[in-house]
Parts: C-alpha cells; structure tokens; sequence
C-alpha cells in the first residue's frame, strides 16, 4: 500500500513553521536574522515553576496520572476559573491537555462531524479551520477587517444556519491583538443560547492584556452560557511555557467525559512532571512573574508602534492584547522591488527575510492576504534593529 489517506488533503503545513524553518537556515549560514514569526515569549520560565519540575522528578513523580490529570491541578484551575467568572466549576469540569492546541482538538473532536458548520472570526489563528476541516465539519468565515477586528452581530447572524454547530472565539486574539468587547460577548452569548451553538472560547492570551482593556471570559459575562461554552486556555504563553506543552478546558462535565475517552486513546495524561510544576504557577504570587511579563511586553509594544507609525505603506489596529501586531501591507502588494513583482504577502515575507532578514508570519496563513503579523515578544534592541531594517527595505519597494 502505498497511498495516504485523503485526510492529509485537508491542511496544509502550520505557514508558522516553516518560516521558523526558513529563518534557522539562514541563522546557520551566519547571518543574524530578526526574528518576529515566533508564537511565545523570548524570556525563561519563572524559577518558581523550574523549582517546582525539579522537586516532582526528587519527589518521583514519573509514572502515568489520570488521564485527565491530577486532581491537584484539576480542582485549582477549577477555582481559578471559577474566581474569573463568579460561575463555579468543579474539578469534574475540568481537563488537562498536552497545550491548549490539544485542548482545542480534542474540543473539535468530541463535537464536530461531516455536514456541521463551525463560525470562525478571520482573521484565525491558523489551526482553528484545520482542525475543524480534520473533524471533517466545515469552517464557515467571519470577516471582521471592516470592524477593526472587532465582530459585527448583525453580520454573524446572517452565517448562522441549522448547520451551524458551534463558533470558535480567541480572545485576547492572535493574529490580530484585538479584545472583545463585554457587550460583543454578551450579544454572541446571547445567540449561541437562542440558536442551541457551542462555543469554543479560547483564551490563552488572557493574561497579557494592555490596560486600560480587559479580557472577559464570556461565562463571566452570561452565566447561562457556561453549559454551552468549552473554555480553552493554557500555561505556554503568560508562563512562557510553550515547550512543556501544559493547557487545559473547562467545560460541562458531558464534554470532559468525552474529552477523557479520547485523550485516553490519543496521548494518555500530560507529561506528570509538568502538572506538578504548574501548580506554582496557581500560587498567588506567580502573579508578579505574569505582572512583570505584561509591563515588559507594554514597553515592547510601544517601542514596536513608535517605529511602525513612521513607515509610509503600513497601516494597523493598535492591539489591545496577546503580542502581536497585524500588519497591513496592502499598499506594498502589486509593486516591484528590484526585479521582483510582489505578486502577493507571501513574496512580501520572502524578500523580507532575504533582504532585510527579518522573518514575520505572512497574514494569508490567517485568512487575511493584505496583512503579516509580527512578533513583539522579542528583545527591546531585536525590534528596534528588525523594524529598522523593515522599513529601510519597505522604501526600496517602488
Ligand atoms: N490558541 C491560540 C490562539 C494560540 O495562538 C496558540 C499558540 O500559538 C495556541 C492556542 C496553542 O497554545 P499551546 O502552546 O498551549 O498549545
């Protein structure tokens, strides 16, 4: 046998790793490559959280753990959770993933199937569609560019049919950095009840949100909604703790059982040295690691727009959270460099990465070909060096 199932038809490789790729060729060649296409933070994990992984290895925690993971963890994110939105959740409700991308899979798993439809705002982070598209449901788009990223209700509810099955939310959203408003939350809360839809809220970024906004979970802000809501979220990106892969999802106790089942024939349990370690991180003072995390990214953030507000052809939403910022490069589309047609964004990052070598993430990889995203969770001097060398290079473009 020699054919692969028509399932690998479906996607396409993550657009977000093969830059990295890209970038870590040239990077071996000896030339120094800004890098704004990584999806986490450039500082270390709290040493709270490394002392807490090297006492659970002395301490022998080495073997299998319930699948969904142990009960420790599972009751304090339950009361974390419960304090965020004033809504209980029991540790029934709650599971503990390799990352909130498995949370998500498994979400899309336990509830999708052929002929559902599934509501994404785009632009999406890029695995939303795939993982909808490998649950063989259809992912039916939601164009918020017109809203400055925010969702326009009146819009959404002209996708809704008897097909539509759930919608998938990311707020504090990646790409864009844009937070949804209390009263958008309310009125899609609103829907989801009246038209009987699941919603898959992921919040992973909630803890890197630039004051004056705030992120709401959208339990907090319609109880009722909570029996319909599968809340995602993760350590990876306010503990900077991408590589030790530890999420989670908060839902009713139907879809956890479920969740259980799955997860019991895909992956089994996190990696149990990892659970343990998180625990510090649910310890009121890990909030200054996360606080200190936060200023640090603000003060990024200004040093990025600074720069940004000087190039001609660039125009964006100031992002309210997360660490991105979405780049709309339209103006630069459709004109030469050197001898180069920039036919499309795809090009654009391509002659950014061999003429100004600096790597950003092409926005068609989130369903918005005008656009690239940026990485402000780099270094003061990375950003002001690479955006230096954007917008020399973005000059040269005639
Ligand atoms: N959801 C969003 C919106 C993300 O941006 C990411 C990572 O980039 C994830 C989920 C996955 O996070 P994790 O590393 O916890 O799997």
């Amino acid at each position: 046998p020699t054919s692969l199932a028509a399932r690998n038809q479906l996607i396409t490789e993550s657009h977000t790793a093969a830059m990295r790729i890209k970038a870590q060729k040239l990077k071996e060649q000896g030339i120094p490559v800004v890098n704004f296409a990584a999806g986490e933070l450039d500082i270390d994990t709290s040493e709270a959280i490394k002392t807490a992984a090297q006492n659970a290895i002395a301490q022998g925690y080495n073997k299998y753990t319930e699948t969904l993971g142990i009960k420790k963890l599972r009751e304090g994110i339950a009361a974390k959770i419960t304090r965020e939105t004033g809504v209980v959740y029991t540790a029934a409700e709650v599971g503990i993933t390799v990352g909130a991308k498995q949370a998500l899979y498994n979400s899309a798993m336990v509830l999708f199937e052929s002929g559902d439809e599934v509501i994404i705002p785009s632009p999406y982070w890029v695995t939303f569609p795939a993982q909808v598209r490998l649950a063989e449901a259809t992912p039916v788009f939601l164009d918020t560019e017109p809203c400055n990223y925010q969702i326009d209700i009146e819009q959404l509810k002209t996708l809704i049919t008897p097909k539509t099955k759930a919608m998938i939310m990311n707020t504090p959203n990646n790409p864009t950095g844009v937070v949804y408003r209390w009263e958008t939350l309310q009125e899609i809360a609103k829907l989801a009840i009246a038209n009987n839809l699941w919603i898959i809220f992921d919040e992973c970024y909630a803890d890197l949100v630039h004051s004056p906004y705030e992120h709401y979970n959208i339990v907090k802000v319609v109880k009722e909604v909570k029996e319909r809501t599968i809340v995602v979220n993760s350590f990876s990106k306010s503990c900077a703790l991408t590589g030790w892969r530890i999420g989670y999802v908060c839902a009713p106790s139907l879809i956890i059982k479920a969740i259980q089942k799955m997860q019991g024939h895909m992956t089994s349990n996190v990696c149990s040295i990892a659970q343990h370690a998180v625990l510090a991180a649910l310890e009121p003072n890990h909030n200054s690691f996360v606080e200190n995390t936060r200023k640090l990214l603000k003060q990024r953030l200004d040093t990025a727009l600074e720069i940004i507000n000087t190039m001609d052809a660039v125009t964006y939403v100031v992002p309210q959270g997360a660490f991105y910022v979405f780049l709309n490069v339209k103006q630069l589309l459709g004109k030469t460099y050197h001898e180069t047609f920039i036919a499309d964004v795809n090009i654009l990052a391509q002659l950014l990465l061999e003429e100004a070598h600096v790597a950003v993430v092409p926005g068609d990889a989130f369903g918005n070909g005008n656009c690239i995203r940026i990485s402000y969770a780099i270094s003061q001097e990375d950003i002001s060096n690479g955006l230096q060398k954007m917008k020399d290079f973005f000059a040269k473009i005639q």
